[in-house]
């Protein structure tokens, strides 16, 4: 039984690289965060070999007992921490929990509506060549011009004119809350169900720092690797009523069997969710982020053309407009990637430059509230962004300042 060290060095040094990355830079990919060391440990278990097909106490194959007792503990704690109904924790990412919630209430060639995709959508609401763009009649909304703010207007009319079997509220890219009653309403009102995609801001409704989706919608998704801070995958909760078919949906309708090691790593995460400590994290999210939004657009910045959409943030991120400047999103994302922070380029919408460049830049705070920064330090941050996106700036001391606050928050210690 040799170590990964001994069996397989190459992989083992690329591992050890992306440890050593994760450490020494800043990750600010609003998508992304830190497990606990505790979830990876589950998620590296004996669980890993084990099938499962079925559901606790209903399983295709023998040997389940233990696995039976880790997926209740996994759902008895998400239906507790958003207060659901029902819960199907097998989904394998929250692409697939989004496939699979589709499958359970529609069929193909129904129409849904979705936020588009440039608007800040997610490629499973509606984009052409995903899934959902293939199987469904797709009519997307999106944010007014002038606000950034989804236009529920245009929702109620176009949900009128289109009679959607299902609506989807949520998005990959947006930086204020929904209104989930008025979503609620709108669906009732042309026989659509509702469904909610609270991948992003999952961790915050958890800490009760958001509104919950759950009350109004028939049926909400959620990955458990962003806000909420666990393994990558997929959740989905719904009512009673519905989760024979959405259960169905996942296993045998778009998996087979369960990956019961993830499910362990998922239930440790909800036991932290559950936890003070991550409602005072949650809570440094949002501030980090109020910051950002807030230092963005001082004069000095926003003389170097850099605002914020919807001028500032509810949420864990913010969205850096860069059409009135000379750099644009690709050129942006290279300068922080140089001085060591880590954010992705992101479609602004009506963005004039195309989708592999783009105009906009998308800034999370998760990860660096998960490693222990508090308002200070998401002041220095924000100002070392904001230096970097000015049309002169000194590299070398952006680094020192980086390396600095990677210093004084030390990642994963123990590994
Ligand atoms: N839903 C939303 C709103 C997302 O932002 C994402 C991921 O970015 C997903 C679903 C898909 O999650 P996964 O990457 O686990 O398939």
């Amino acid at each position: 039984d040799s170590s990964l060290h001994e069996l397989d060095p190459d992989v083992a040094a690329a591992v050890d690289a992306e440890l050593h990355r994760q450490q020494s830079t800043l990750e600010m990919i609003a998508s992304e965060n830190f497990a606990p060391v505790a979830v990876m440990e589950a998620q590296g278990s004996v669980l890993t070999n084990k099938y499962a097909e079925g559901y606790p106490g209903r399983r295709y194959y023998g040997g389940c007992e233990h696995v039976d007792v880790v997926e209740r503990i996994a759902i008895d704690r998400i239906k507790e921490l958003f207060g659901a109904e029902a819960a199907n924790v097998q989904p394998h990412s929250g692409a697939q929990a989004n496939a699979a919630a589709m499958f359970a209430l529609i069929k193909p060639g129904d129409t849904i509506l979705g936020l588009n995709l440039a608007h800040g959508g997610h490629l499973t609401h509606g984009m052409k060549i995903n899934f959902s763009g293939k199987l469904y009649n797709v009519v997307p909304y999106h944010v007014d011009e002038k606000t950034n703010l989804v236009d529920m207007e245009e929702v109620e009319r176009l949900a009128k004119e289109h009679r959607p079997k299902l609506i989807v509220a949520g998005w990959s890219a947006y930086p204020r809350q929904l209104d989930f009653a008025a979503f609620r309403k709108i669906a009732d009102e042309v026989g659509a169900y509702l469904m909610v995609d609270m991948a992003h801001f999952a961790g915050l409704v958890a800490a009760g720092l958001h509104p919950n989706p759950v009350p109004h919608a028939h049926v909400v998704t959620t990955t458990t690797h962003k806000t909420l801070g666990g393994p990558r995958g997929g959740v989905i909760l719904s009512t009673q009523e519905l989760a024979k078919k959405i259960n169905s949906a996942v296993f045998p309708g778009q998996q087979g069997g369960p990956l019961e090691h993830v499910i362990a790593a998922k239930a440790v995460s909800f036991k932290v969710a559950a936890s003070a400590e991550f409602k005072e994290r949650q809570q440094r999210t949002l501030e980090g982020a109020r910051i950002l939004a807030e230092r963005l657009v001082q004069p000095d910045v926003t003389e170097a053309g850099v605002s914020v959409l919807s001028g500032g943030t509810d949420v864990h991120l913010v969205l850096v407009d860069l059409r009135n400047s000379e750099l644009d999103g690709q050129q942006a994302e290279d300068r922080l990637h140089e001085v060591g922070i880590t954010v992705n380029r992101n479609a602004v919408p009506n963005d004039p430059r195309p989708p592999m460049v783009t105009s906009g830049l998308r800034i999370g705070t998760p990860a660096l509230a998960t490693r222990g920064f508090g308002a200070d330090d998401f002041r220095e941050v924000a100002d070392v962004i904001a230096e970097a996106l000015k049309p002169s700036y000194d590299a070398e001391s952006l680094k020192a300042r980086v390396a600095a606050l990677a210093a004084k928050h030390p990642l994963y210690p123990s590994l």
